[in-house]
């Protein structure tokens, strides 16, 4: 059995009727992933993006999660407030039946890292920029079983299989193999 261990568990919370829709949270997660960091911003490749309609007074940041590989069958309707959202405007997913959550230049899935860096931020920065207060950052304890270097490991995978769907396998190995001739040589 795997052993316990305590692990820092980081969450944001989303205050909906705080939310402006400004888009700033949008702006600074692209910029602090692109590369080299901050060197351009572009919403379309944030981790965090903005279901929007304003003559409905609807602004809802969602965050990105694990990428789904099919579409799901249903398409459920949620009323909340007077509002009404469809299943998909609370989605976490890289879907094949929309662009959200995809690299716009290799369509590769985007997910949220949470902003890990080296030193650590003090807080993610979409909660940094979102001066609205409607993303609060919270971190928590807990006791987990599952060791994190096996974590690690399923989200290489992960990013593997989504690079060899796109390019095809023969693509991917060629290209491992001449990035590490290089690093040797
Ligand atoms: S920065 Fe805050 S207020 Fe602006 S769109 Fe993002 S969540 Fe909404
Ligand atoms: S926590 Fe960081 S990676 Fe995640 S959406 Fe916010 S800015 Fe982007």
């Amino acid at each position: 059995m795997a052993e316990k261990k305590k692990k820092i568990v980081k969450t944001i919370k989303i205050d909906v009727d705080k939310c402006n829709g400004c888009r700033a949270c949008e702006v600074a997660c692209s910029a602090f992933h692109a590369a080299p960091k901050y060197s351009s911003n572009n919403p379309a490749r944030s981790r965090i993006r903005l279901i929007r309609d304003p003559l409905s007074d609807v602004y809802l940041p969602v965050y990105a999660g694990e990428e789904a590989k099919a579409e799901c069958m249903g398409r459920g309707k949620y009323v909340i407030d007077g509002k009404e959202y469809s299943e998909c405007d609370f989605c976490r997913s890289a879907c094949p039946s929309r662009d959200i959550f995809k690299e716009p230049d290799s369509g590769l899935p985007l997910k949220c890292d949470m902003c890990e860096d080296n030193p650590p931020n003090e807080k993610p920065l979409c909660v940094q920029w979102c001066l609205a207060e409607a993303l609060i950052y919270e971190e928590r304890e807990e006791e987990v079983e599952e060791p994190e270097e096996q974590v690690k490991a399923e989200e290489v995978e992960i990013g593997l299989e989504a690079m060899i769907d796109k390019f095809g396998l023969q693509k991917v190995m060629d290209t491992f193999s001449r990035m590490s001739a290089s690093k040797k040589g």
